[in-house]
C-alpha cells in the first residue's frame, strides 16, 4: 500500500504537473482549437438571432396594418355593439399570430384586449399606441425574459381621420428555443472538439516527449556517476541533436574521469618510489650497530637526493595545477623574445658543460612578443633542459629563433637518444617517459613537456616534435606574435 497523499503533497503534485511540457503543449492545442469555436458560435448565434427579430417584426407589422384596415372597415371604434362580433374574429386572429391584440381610441383608453377581454375601459400610455394616435406606425422590441415586440398602427374612418390605434404584442419565446438549441448543440461540439483535443495531444505528446524522456533519464544516470551511459539515437531531428551533444559530454566526462584517476595513481606511484627508497635506506640504517660514519653520509645523501625528487615532482605538480585553473589569467607583457632565450642558454649553459655539450643560439630574427615571459621562460627551459639530459656527451644543441608575419617559431635540435615514433604522441602526458629506467637516473619526472605543452597552448601556439630513435629530436614551437 502506498503512502497516503496529504492535501499539501496533491497541490505540489498538481502545481509541477502544470509545470510540465506536456501540460503547456495541452494548453496550447486547447487554446488553439477552441478559442475560434467559442467566436464562431457567439457569431453564428447572434446573427441568427438578429434575423428571427427582423422576420417577426416585419410579420408583425403586415399583421397590425390588415387588423387596422379591418378594424377601420368593420367600424369597430365607431359602432360599440358590433364589437362582441368582431371581438371573436380579432381572438382568432391573435391566436393565429400569436400576438395579443389591443385597441385603443383616439384617447387612448383601451377598448379591447384579446389577453384580458373583460380588462377594457383602462388607459394604457403605451409609447407605441401614442405614436399611432399621432399618425405614425409605432414599434420596439425590448429584451427583457423574452424579446417583446410590439407594432402599433393607426386605425382611420372613411375621412381618413385617425380615430383610435391598435397594437400587436408579439414575446418571441420561440427564437430564445432556438438559440439555447443551437447553444447546447455548440456546447456538444465543444465538449468534443475538447476530449478529442485531450486525446490528441496524450498521444503527440508522447510521441514528441518521450525521447526528451529517455534524455532526461541518461543525463541524471550520467549525473550519478555512470559516465558509460549513452542515449541512442534513433531519429535526425533537434531532440536527437541534443541526445548526440550529451552522448559527447559523457565522453568526454569518462575521459577525463579516466586521465584523472591515471594521474592520481601516478602521483601515488611516482611519490612512493623515493618514499620506499627513504624507508628503505633508514631502516637499514636504524639496524646496522655502529655503522661507520661514512656509511651513514653515503645513506643519508641518498635520502636526501631522494627527498629532492620528492620535492621536485610535488614542485612541478604544483606548477601544473596552477595552468589546470582556468581563472588564473596569463600574466601578458610585451617583451623581448630574444633576451628570453638567451638568458634561458645562459643558465642551462653550466648544465650542458658537465657533459661537454655545447649550445649555440642562432637568432634569425629580433623580436618582441605579448606573452606570459616567467611561463615561457619555464616552458622553453624544459625543452633545452631534456636536449641536454638525453644529448650524448661531447655533442651539440642548437636553438634557433625564427619567425613569419604571424608567428614566431623557436627550434630546439640535439643529437641525443631521440624518441620512438611510437611516444611522439604520449610524451607531453603527464608523467609519461619514453624510456623509464633512463629517466630515473636522469632524474625526470615526466611532468616537464606537460607543462611545456600546457604553456604553449595558453599562448595558442603549438609544439612539433621531430625525431628518430639514436639520431636525435627537433623540437618546435610556435606562438602567435
Ligand atoms: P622528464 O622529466 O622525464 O624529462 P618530460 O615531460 O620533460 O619529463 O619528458 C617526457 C619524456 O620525453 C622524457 O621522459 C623522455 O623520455 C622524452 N624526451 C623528452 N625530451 C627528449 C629529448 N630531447 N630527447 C629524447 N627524449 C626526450
Amino acid at each position: 500500500m502506498g503512502i497516503p497523499l496529504g492535501p499539501t503533497r496533491i497541490f505540489n503534485r498538481i502545481v509541477s504537473g502544470l509545470r510540465t511540457l506536456r501540460f503547456k503543449l495541452f494548453l496550447s492545442y486547447i487554446l488553439i482549437s477552441v478559442i475560434p469555436l467559442f467566436v464562431l458560435w457567439g457569431i453564428i448565434s447572434i446573427t441568427i438571432e438578429n434575423h428571427l427579430r427582423e422576420q417577426r417584426l416585419s410579420e408583425l407589422r403586415s399583421w397590425t396594418s390588415q387588423t387596422a384596415v379591418f378594424l377601420s372597415t368593420t367600424n369597430f371604434i365607431q359602432n360599440p355593439t358590433a364589437r362582441p362580433m368582431h371581438a371573436v374574429h380579432l381572438g382568432r386572429d391573435s391566436a393565429s399570430f400569436s400576438a395579443g391584440i389591443f385597441v385603443a381610441d383616439d384617447m387612448g383608453v383601451i377598448i379591447y384586449d384579446s389577453q384580458n377581454p373583460d380588462d377594457t375601459g383602462r388607459l394604457w400610455a403605451n409609447a407605441n399606441i401614442m405614436a399611432a394616435l399621432d399618425g405614425s406606425p409605432g414599434y420596439s422590441i425590448d429584451d427583457g425574459d423574452g424579446v417583446l415586440i410590439q407594432t402599433a398602427m393607426p386605425i382611420l374612418d372613411d375621412d381618413n381621420n385617425i380615430i383610435g390605434a391598435v397594437m400587436l404584442a408579439h414575446n418571441m419565446t420561440e427564437a430564445g428555443g432556438l438559440i439555447a438549441g443551437i447553444n447546447s448543440s455548440t456546447m456538444w461540439l465543444i465538449a468534443a472538439i475538447a476530449a478529442t483535443v485531450v486525446l490528441l495531444v496524450f498521444i503527440i505528446s508522447s510521441w514528441l516527449l518521450n525521447p526528451l524522456r529517455n534524455v532526461l533519464a541518461a543525463v541524471k544516470n550520467i549525473s550519478e556517476g555512470h559516465l558509460s551511459q549513452r542515449i541512442e539515437l534513433k531519429s535526425k531531428d533537434e531532440i536527437a541533436a541534443l541526445s548526440a551533444a550529451v552522448n559527447d559530454m559523457a565522453q568526454k566526462l569518462e575521459r577525463t574521469e579516466s586521465a584523472r584517476q591515471e594521474f592520481v595513481s601516478n602521483v601515488s606511484h611516482e611519490l612512493k618510489t623515493p618514499l620506499s627508497s627513504i624507508k628503505v635506506l633508514s631502516e637499514s640504517l636504524l639496524h646496522k650497530d655502529d655503522a661507520e660514519t661514512e656509511i651513514y653520509r653515503e645513506f643519508l645523501a641518498d635520502i636526501d637526493s631522494e627527498v629532492d625528487r620528492m620535492t621536485k615532482i610535488i614542485n612541478e605538480l604544483l606548477t601544473l595545477v596552477r595552468l589546470d585553473e582556468i581563472e588564473l589569467p596569463l600574466n601578458i607583457t610585451y617583451f623581448d623574445l630574444n633576451n628570453l632565450l638567451v638568458d634561458v642558454v645562459r643558465r642551462i649553459r653550466p648544465l650542458a658543460e658537465l657533459k661537454a655539450i655545447t649550445i649555440e643560439f642562432v637568432a634569425n630574427h629580433q623580436l618582441s612578443i605579448d606573452g606570459d615571459e616567467m611561463k615561457l621562460n619555464l616552458a622553453i627551459s624544459n625543452i633545452v633542459e631534456n636536449a641536454v639530459k638525453y644529448s650524448y656527451e661531447g655533442s651539440k644543441i642548437q636553438v634557433l629563433l625564427d619567425a613569419d608575419a604571424k608567428n614566431a617559431f623557436i627550434t630546439v635540435a640535439d643529437s641525443g637518444i631521440g624518441i620512438d615514433e611510437d611516444d611522439h604522441d604520449k610524451i607531453f602526458a603527464r608523467f609519461y617517459r619514453a624510456d623509464k629506467g633512463r629517466d630515473r637516473e636522469t632524474g625526470g619526472t615526466g611532468l616537464g613537456l606537460a607543462i611545456t605543452h600546457k604553456t604553449i597552448l595558453m599562448h595558442k601556439g603549438s609544439i612539433k616534435l621531430s625525431s628518430k630513435p639514436e639520431e636525435g629530436s627537433i623540437f618546435t614551437i610556435r606562438i602567435p606574435r
